[in-house]
């Protein structure tokens, strides 16, 4: 049965050689095999010619390569382009490419849901289901760099250039999995991504930033959300956890870890709630002469939840506020949101049509 057979996809170099080596072969075969299925987009195992017969037929007994089933794909008016991905019992998570003169970025989904409920996000409102395997997490990637042309017509330039792990779930609350596929994600065999191209955006789990930091070396982001821990434990009720000054300990240990880079702290301009003058000078205080950039993110607002988006004015008057503090502030460009593909709105809701059409799949397989 294909659910017994070991899914290749999202399996890093050095467990797929220990896999071949277990299989009798030869460890070279696996940088052959990564080349078909990330750089030339193969998952046939006929079609991989330079591997021989009797390889390709004991990868088809006792392996696969399986990708994530599809739902949909949504365009925006503004060139960005949403897919939900099945995940299982009904649901989806989302994947979002925003497409730049310069880059193309993928947001992508670690987990279907997310168990922190941070009050202004839509992900954590659907609560926690499971986490995604790195199969699903490198599957986004593949389907996005299948569907959407390479760039300036190089065979070795992928439409993604950029990876960011801002869309459905908390990477670092699913960590085991997050890793393989960044390991995919930079391998030259694969993507060949720039670690600096790659950014695990999170909520504030310490431990595995440590771990992360020691492992990975890619871009951090965090969301911060609020400068002080009355606020921020409200917003962000995993503060109450890891608090504002360890969370921050915490960025500049990784900081530490690498030269010349910063950690971007994500910060969603609420009306009324964190978006003040006197929250600015906190933030600028946290903040000041440290490694530190701040990314303004305008709230992006979802059925059933009560915020408001700060008005222009007042996120820029916060914008230029930091700056006189010293810091690097920018305001995130909100995009995507007529499809609902814009940061905070990822819920994996599965229209009626897809539904209908899962809920069929589901029957034909129970009455199979
Ligand atoms: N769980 C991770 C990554 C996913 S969320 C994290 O929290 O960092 C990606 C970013 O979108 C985070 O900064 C998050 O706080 C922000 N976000 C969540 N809901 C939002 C909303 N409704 N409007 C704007 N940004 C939101
Ligand atoms: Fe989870 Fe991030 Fe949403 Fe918070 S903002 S609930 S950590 S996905």
């Amino acid at each position: 049965m294909a659910n017994d057979r070991i899914n290749l996809l999202g399996m890093p170099q050095a467990a797929l050689e220990a896999l071949f080596i277990e299989f009798g072969e030869k460890a070279f075969h696996a940088r052959q095999l990564m080349r078909w299925v990330y750089q030339r987009g193969v998952t046939d195992f006929e079609e991989m010619t330079d591997l021989s017969k009797s390889l390709r037929r004991k990868l088809e007994d006792e392996t696969s390569i399986e990708l994530p089933e599809v739902l949909s794909q949504h365009d925006s008016e503004d060139g960005t382009i949403k897919w939900l991905f099945e995940s299982g019992f009904g649901q989806a998570v989302e994947a979002v490419f925003i497409p730049e003169p310069d880059r193309g970025t993928l947001c992508i989904s670690s987990q279907v849901g997310c168990a922190l409920d941070c009050a202004f996000c839509a992900t954590g409102a659907q609560g926690f289901n499971r986490n995604l395997s790195a199969a699903e997490i490198i599957g986004q990637v593949w389907h996005a760099n299948q569907a959407l042309p390479r760039r300036d017509n190089d065979a070795a330039d992928f439409a993604v250039t950029n990876v960011v792990f801002m869309g459905m779930g908390e990477p670092l609350a699913n960590y085991r999995n997050v890793v393989p596929a960044i390991e995919v994600l930079i391998s030259d065999l694969a993507y060949g991504i720039s670690h600096r191209r790659v950014t695990v955006s999170t909520s504030g789990l310490v431990p595995n930033m440590d771990k992360l930091g020691d492992e990975c070396n890619v871009s951090l982001a965090v969301s911060l959300h609020a400068p002080n821990d009355d606020l921020r434990d409200e917003l962000v009720p995993i503060n109450k956890m890891h608090p504002i000054e360890k969370l921050l300990d915490a960025c500049w240990r990784y900081a530490g870890k690498r030269t010349n880079r910063h950690i971007t702290f994500e910060y969603v301009m609420l009306d009324g709630v964190n978006d003040s003058l006197a929250h600015a000078d906190q933030l600028g205080a946290l903040l000041r002469n440290r490694p530190a950039k701040v990314n303004l993110i305008p709230f992006n607002p979802f059925a059933g939840n009560e915020y408001r988006r700060s008005p222009a004015d007042t996120i820029l008057d916060f914008q230029n506020r930091l700056r006189q503090h010293g810091l690097v502030a920018t305001t995130r460009k909100t995009r995507g949101e007529d499809i609902n593909a814009a940061c905070g709105q990822l819920a994996g809701k599965v229209s009626d049509r897809v539904r209908n059409r899962l809920s069929e799949k589901r029957r034909r397989v129970a009455t199979a």
